[in-house]
């Protein structure tokens, strides 16, 4: 591992950095600065600049729309975004680019290729995740959405859980069960489905911190075109670990940068407050700042990696149960520095009920309690903690399997 950068690779950095101080506002302070119909409209229109400029699906293939970046030149990208506090893309992206997108390039036929990528970059595709289900979750083989085939389409019948942004997506991608007589992982089909039909009701969930993010996905005799599905009829379960490498190891090189961030503010706050000087407090501090280094390194390491042409597969578990678990406790020594003033919060709240606030965002006790009560959903969604340590064991450490 060497944790340096290339000249070349410099030279990249600064043509990012250009990039950026063309295009943002003067003063640019991070996205943390915005909130409302301000922060709305800066999001919508940052996509758009993003587009134009070739950097919202920055490793896809030009030919799809993509930027065609170099692994190393991706890397550069997202650290400097990151460090800048500008979104990569709108609220479905996340489904769209990152995970749908990048498994449609391994799996999808030269059609959904050439019909689906394009169209999820101009946004005229809004994508949300459809696996879940209220009998499977850690347990996704478990799953019951049955997808029947009538004719030249699939009639889907059955239920999706806390699907997130699905109130804000068009198109969903799923997991139905297509031959129930197969062993279970054998008879699954990943599909897609267009939402704007009377066949797809959705309802949202309100979660503990008021917010809903989340919903249920009701199909009543739903359909989809045969040809929907990805990767072949009854091989969805290959299809869906593809994805969910995507899901799960993306990021190493910006969740160090967000959380570094984090630990800074959280230093702020304790002086604020002036318990900075409270050894118990100090070493809880210390022990935050430390665990984010570790972060670093083991970024460093999945970078490397990247580098040398690896995907993200079952590795992805050890960041996302390190940044989950971390963040857990991070959250309660702010939410303990804060003190009375964290049953009543106030100020501007995160955007968004992922990992840490905003870059930029105030010290605020909307921000440190709202992020508290969403760290909790860290250790759940993309996977449990407990199925992540199962999957490190199992399938990276190589030990023998749990007993089913
Ligand atoms: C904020 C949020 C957003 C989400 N967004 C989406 C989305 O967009 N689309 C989507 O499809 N899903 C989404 N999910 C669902 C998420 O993937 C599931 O909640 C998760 O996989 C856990 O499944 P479950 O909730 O059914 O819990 P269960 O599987 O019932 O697990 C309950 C508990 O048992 C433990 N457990 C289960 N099996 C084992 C085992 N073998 N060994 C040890 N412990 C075990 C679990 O770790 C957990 O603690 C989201 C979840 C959250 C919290």
């Amino acid at each position: 591992m060497d944790p340096t950068y290339s000249a070349e690779a410099d030279a990249y950095r600064e043509k990012v950095q250009a990039f950026l101080a063309e295009k943002l506002p003067s003063g640019w302070g991070g996205i943390g600065k915005l909130e409302g119909d301000e922060l709305t409209a800066f999001v919508g229109e940052w996509r758009k600049t993003l587009y134009e400029g070739g950097y919202l699906a920055p490793g896809w293939p030009t030919e799809y729309g993509g930027g065609g970046l170099s692994a190393l030149e991706q890397v550069i990208l997202a650290e400097e975004f990151a460090k800048a506090g500008v979104p990569t893309g709108g609220p479905n992206d996340v489904f769209g680019i990152q995970m749908l997108g990048n498994t449609l390039l391994q799996w999808g036929s030269d059609e959904q290729k050439q019909r689906y990528l394009p169209r999820i970059l101009s946004g005229e595709d809004r994508w949300c995740q459809g696996y879940s289900e209220p009998d499977a979750g850690s347990d996704l083989a478990n799953l019951g959405l049955r997808a029947v085939l009538d004719g030249d389409q699939w009639v889907l019948n059955g239920q999706k859980i806390w699907t997130s942004a699905g109130h804000l997506a068009d198109h969903i991608f799923t997991l139905a069960r297509t031959d129930p007589d197969a062993p279970r992982h054998k008879g699954i089909s990943f599909l897609l489905v267009d939402m704007r039909q009377p066949g797809v009701e959705v309802r949202p969930i309100k979660m503990i911190s008021g917010d809903s993010e989340f919903n249920e996905v009701f199909y009543t005799d739903a359909v989809t075109p045969k040809d929907e599905v990805v990767g072949g009829v009854n091989n969805g379960w290959a299809v869906a670990m593809t994805l969910l490498g995507y899901e799960r190891g993306e990021a190493a090189a910006t969740v160090p940068i967000r959380f570094q961030a984090e630990v800074d503010r959280l230093l702020l706050l304790a002086k604020e407050r002036d318990v900075a000087d409270d050894p118990v407090v100090r070493q809880k501090l210390a022990w935050a700042y430390s665990k984010v280094q570790i972060m670093r390194f083991n970024g460093m390491r999945v970078l490397t990696t990247f580098l040398k042409g690896h995907h993200p597969g079952p590795d992805g578990a050890i960041s996302k149960l390190y940044w989950s678990e971390y963040h857990k406790v991070v959250t309660e020594l702010a939410v303990d520095i804060l003190g009375a003033d964290a049953l009543v919060p106030t100020g501007r709240h995160p955007s968004s009920a992922f990992q840490a606030d905003d870059a930029g965002a105030p010290n605020s006790s909307a921000s440190w309690v709202t992020t508290f009560l969403t760290s909790r959903a860290g250790t759940i969604y993309a996977g449990s903690s407990q199925i992540q340590r199962n999957i490190i064991g199992e399938m990276v450490l190589g030990l023998p399997k749990e007993p089913r």
